[in-house]
């Protein structure tokens, strides 16, 4: 029984060249257990979104180990990647993404097409999860129709189409107002702690992240955790 989603270990990102090089990530080990939601805190320029990318599998370390309910991707092909992050990884950006051309429904409907879910089934399943982010009344807007927080409402949704083991969410309510920013981001931890799946979450807003398990920061390219160190 392995109740593990995420583990990194050791991992290091450099940018640059030799001459100009970069350790955004010099040492970060990390293990998310099933249900367990993590908020991502620290400074910009800290390395938060490098080290969702990783998580992510958007992007490859320089070097360390990323396993995916373990499962060691770290070697994996590029098609293997892209089933693994399909079916187990759901992300969500600071900006929504969603394709302007398509409505509500079929943005959260796409993912499941891709991952050969069935018209009917796929629609389904994005009805629910737009009702359950309070969405019910909009499925058939585009998503220039919807405001700032309804837009990354759907961004969520979509997220979790192809139920995800984990979420991986960069400043999800970065772009929204403190109000708007309360009300999406409470939406998105009902849904997350409904769905018992874990998630890892950035977010500059201490109280935001005080209203996840635990709360960790990337300082001098380390991953801390501050919950056991008592200092947030
Ligand atoms: P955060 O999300 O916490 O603001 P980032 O992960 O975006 O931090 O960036 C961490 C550091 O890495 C910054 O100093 C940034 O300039 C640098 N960085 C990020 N992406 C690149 C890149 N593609 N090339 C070079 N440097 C980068
Ligand atoms: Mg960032």
């Amino acid at each position: 029984m392995n109740n593990i989603c995420l583990e990194l270990k050791n991992i290091r990102r450099t940018y640059g060249t030799k001459e100009t090089q970069i350790d955004v990530l010099t040492d970060v080990n990390l293990t998310l257990k099933a249900g367990e939601i993590v908020a991502l805190v620290g400074p910009s320029g800290s390395g938060k979104s490098t080290l969702l990318h990783i998580a992510g599998l958007l992007d490859t370390p320089t070097g360390g180990t990323i396993c995916v309910n373990g499962q060691n991707v770290s070697q994996a092909t590029d098609k293997q990647r892209t089933v693994m992050r399909q079916k187990a990884i759901g992300f969500v950006y600071q900006s929504h993404l969603l394709l302007p051309d398509f409505n509500a429904l079929e943005n959260v409907m796409l993912p499941q097409l891709i991952a050969g879910v069935s018209r009917s089934n796929a629609q389904k399943r994005a009805e629910e999860l737009l009702a359950q982010v309070g969405l019910a009344d909009r499925m058939t807007h585009r998503s220039g129709q919807l405001s700032g927080g309804e837009q990354q409402r759907v961004a969520i949704a979509r997220a979790l189409a192809n139920k995800p083991s984990v979420l991986l969410a960069d400043e999800p309510t970065g772009n929204l107002d403190p109000k708007t920013a309360d009300t999406v981001f409470a939406s998105l931890l009902q849904l997350v702690r409904q769905t018992g799946l874990s998630a890892l979450i950035a977010t500059h807003n201490p109280e935001l992240a005080l209203q996840m398990d635990r709360q960790v920061t990337v300082q001098n390219g380390v991953l801390i955790d501050l919950t056991t160190k008592g200092t947030l």
